[in-house]
């Protein structure tokens, strides 16, 4: 089994009225099975709506299946005993850093989490200095996180979810409230973490072009996975995912334009270098 496995999840929201009558169910996660292996780097894509959030908080037990099951590191989330394992073993990262900060100084608020699990107090400094690193921030330690721009919050909070050593980090559409360069240093941070540092990344996001140094990637629609495969084999499918409401890179549809046209190239070009070289230019 895999750090995260799930069988046949499902979730259903239920809307009552004031006097507790079922108004609507809607069923956000649809029978998903999955299995994701320690040290993967996955990313999950998919419009809104289609179910990633409430995927998401399954993975870190702050929604339970409506039916099915999801274990986090063998852990079936339902057993209270295993609670505070599975929070420490699955670190979340919402959209929003601001809401995801809360210390005054940004080591201070990178010690937060080690400091409530118990961690004796020169641990969490060394854990502190090394999280802040591996995200690129420690020169920024002693700083106001108000100082800070979006990207840079956003890896202060990945740090502070680092500072508890998960195995795994799931991250909810992170850099949706960043800019171009924001985006990019979050992306590479998190790269790292994974390469680096070997910790499983579960990475949701709607740009395509955060996906492509991704293990493997799972497409929602609807509450189910659509499409699963490499990057690559993802990329190759460009009329199926226009099919699912998803913005496939620029370069991608050039080539695939292109082919149509008749021009000898790969399926599932990734990167202008890719184009570029596929061409013979
Ligand atoms: P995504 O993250 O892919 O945008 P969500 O998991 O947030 O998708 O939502 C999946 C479905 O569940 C959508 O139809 C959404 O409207 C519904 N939904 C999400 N959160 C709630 C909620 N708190 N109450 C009722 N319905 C919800
Ligand atoms: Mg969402």
């Amino acid at each position: 089994m895999g750090i995260i496995k799930t069988e046949d999840l499902t979730f259903e929201y239920i809307r009552r009225d004031e006097e507790g009558n079922v108004e609507g169910i809607t069923t956000a996660v649809d029978a998903v099975s999955l299995d994701i292996k320690q040290g993967q780097f996955i990313a999950i894509l998919g419009h809104n709506g289609s179910g990633k959030s409430t995927l998401a908080k399954h993975m870190n037990a702050i929604l339970y299946p409506t039916e099915g099951t999801i274990w986090v590191d063998g852990m079936d989330t339902t057993e209270e005993k295993s609670l505070w394992d599975i929070r420490q073993t699955a670190g979340m990262v919402f959209q929003n850093p601001d809401n995801q900060i809360i210390g005054q100084v940004v080591e201070e608020d990178v010690g937060f989490g080690p400091e409530n699990m118990g961690v004796p107090t020169k641990e969490i400094w060394e854990r502190v200095e090394e999280s802040l690193r591996a995200v690129g921030m420690y020169e920024f330690r002693k700083y106001s996180p108000n100082k800070l721009s979006g990207g840079q919050k956003q890896r202060v909070s990945i740090a502070g979810v680092l500072a508890m050593h998960p195995k795994c980090i799931v991250l909810d559409e992170p850099t949706a409230m960043l800019d171009p360069n924001g985006r990019k240093e979050v992306i590479r941070a998190i790269r790292g973490l994974n390469q680096v540092e070997g910790v499983t990344v579960i990475l949701i996001t709607h740009y395509m072009e955060e996906i492509i140094h991704a293990d493997k990637v799972f497409v929602m629609d609807n509450g189910k996975i659509a499409m699963e495969g490499t990057p690559r084999e993802i990329f190759s499918q460009v009329e199926r995912l226009k099919e699912l409401r998803l913005d496939v890179p620029q370069v991608t549809l050039l080539a695939h334009e292109l082919k149509k046209r008749g021009v000898r190239l790969p399926n599932g070009i990734l990167t202008t270098e890719e184009l570029v070289a596929a061409l013979g230019l």
